[in-house]
């Protein structure tokens, strides 16, 4: 299968070939031919399955092909993603798509200043990329328009949900045009999501590109069994045993990042870190360096590495499991891209057993455990499979509290959070159920 047979116009099948995308990968084969005939769509595909190019390069041809041209202040598709990092991606995306064709693209997110963006926006653009909270501050204030949006994209939905954007979602929906096309990516399918897509939907076509919930077969994934206060001596040990070329390390809080780069600079280790305490230039200016191959190791937060996007990325680390499970397969996402091979490597203690079991239940398989020489843990962490046994094991009662109480275990229990992932600046505090209540599309709201 070519592009070409997908029905792609010239300009873009230009741009394509200067990218060197030789064949669609399959969310791409499946979304294309739907959306360019204006379908809506309900995808599931996770992150490095292509699936950017997947919604973006037949939204390009019908923007080209059809419809009024902008008018000042107004903007005919709107994409929503849950970061900044990902906006500034997925524009960078759709710009070289877009590279031959006369439509006007751009960004806009939190965190950086709002007067530019609205100067941009006065000669109104073909395809924004945004943040659910800045653009609902630019429509506020009159910098943008609705009325001529014919497509909405939400990108990475399940995330936009998980930061706590349904109110914004809410509030964007209520505003737009009911007449339009709406294409719905998510990794993940839950509850909430399904029920975002029957209200936002009409009659969507529904793909599926990986199994659900299954991280990419292309990552080569392992644990290794650790006791919690060695954690950052094991990695150190592995980097330099594995001879890792260059790693992206995800932990759970600020400090923790902090900590790990300062550990590893003071051994004059290239690493640098991300995290939602550090201004905006500074992530983006450590995310191009770790992308150019200036820095070795980049250490980050789960809010901070989102959309994240760097070719042939050997190596993922977990110095600490991720809180949700599905940000496992998030974070793993970032290696093992369009058909490459990757490994990811997670280093569990005790206390995580419990995240580390709704991960294998999640992904359905059980990983695979490698305990280290001189690394094997005091504090064991017990068995696990994809079956959850684990967590549906009752809870022993608790013994009256003895003096000392040495080895004492704390399954599952993560009380020192210094970063919850609402804590960055451009994203508010997660709601466990998101409240996404509006009436359906075609009612008045
Ligand atoms: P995405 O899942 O959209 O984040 O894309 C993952 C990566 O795959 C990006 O670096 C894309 O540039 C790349 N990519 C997307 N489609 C293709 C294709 N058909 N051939 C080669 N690379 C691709």
């Amino acid at each position: 299968m070519t592009f070409a047979s997908l029905g792609l116009i010239e300009p873009l099948l230009r741009a394509l070939e200067t990218l060197g995308y030789q064949t669609p990968t399959p969310v791409q084969a499946k979304a294309i031919p739907p959306v360019l005939e204006g379908r809506d769509l309900m995808a599931a595909a996770q992150t490095g399955t292509g699936k950017t190019a997947g919604f973006a390069l037949p939204l390009l041809q019908r923007l080209t092909m059809e419809g009024p041209k902008v008018a000042a202040n107004s903007v005919r598709a709107l994409v929503l993603v849950p970061t900044r990092e990902l906006a500034e991606q997925v524009h960078e995306a759709i710009r070289q798509y877009a590279e031959h064709l006369p439509l006007a693209t751009y960004a806009v997110y939190g965190g950086v200043s709002i007067n530019p963006q609205m100067m941009k926006l006065r000669r109104g653009v073909d395809v924004l990329v945004a943040t659910p909270g800045r653009l609902l501050d630019l429509h506020r204030q009159n910098a943008v328009k609705f009325s001529q949006v014919q497509t909405l994209i939400l990108d990475e939905a399940d995330r936009m949900l998980d930061l706590g954007f349904s109110e914004e979602l809410r509030a964007i929906y209520a505003a737009l045009p009911k007449r339009r096309q709406t294409l719905l990516f998510s990794a993940t399918f839950s509850d909430p999501i399904r029920l975002l897509a029957g209200q936002m939907l009409d009659n969507p076509l529904s793909i599926e590109v990986s199994p659900r919930n299954v991280a990419a077969s292309s990552v080569k994934q392992w644990v290794v069994p650790v006791d919690k206060k060695r954690k950052s001596e094991l990695f150190i040990h592995l980097l330099k045993k594995l001879r890792w070329s260059q790693v992206l390390v995800f932990a759970k809080t600020r400090v923790g990042v902090d900590q790990l780069v300062d550990r590893l600079q003071g051994l004059s280790i290239n690493a640098d870190g991300i995290h939602g305490d550090k201004p905006q230039a500074t992530r983006q200016r450590a995310l191009d360096r770790f992308k150019a191959g200036e820095v070795q190791i980049l250490v980050a937060t789960d809010v901070a590495a989102r959309g994240l996007d760097i070719d042939d990325l050997p190596t993922v680390v977990n110095l600490d499991l991720p809180i949700v499970a599905e940000d496992y397969v998030h974070r793993i996402g970032r290696t093992g891209r369009a058909g490459q091979t990757g490994e990811a490597i997670s280093l569990v203690c005790a206390d995580e057993v419990e995240l580390l079991s709704a991960i294998e239940v999640l992904t359905r398989q059980t990983l695979q455990r490698k305990e280290e020489p001189d690394f094997e843990p005091e504090h064991r962490v017990p068995a696990t499979d994809a079956t959850g046994a684990i967590l549906k094991k009752p809870k022993k009662p608790k013994k009256p509290k003895a003096s000392g109480g040495g080895g004492k275990r704390n399954l599952g229990k993560w009380v020192d959070s210094g970063e919850s992932v609402a804590q960055a600046p451009d994203v508010k505090p997660v709601r466990k159920v998101p409240a996404f209540n509006t009436g359906p599309r075609k009612r008045k709201p």
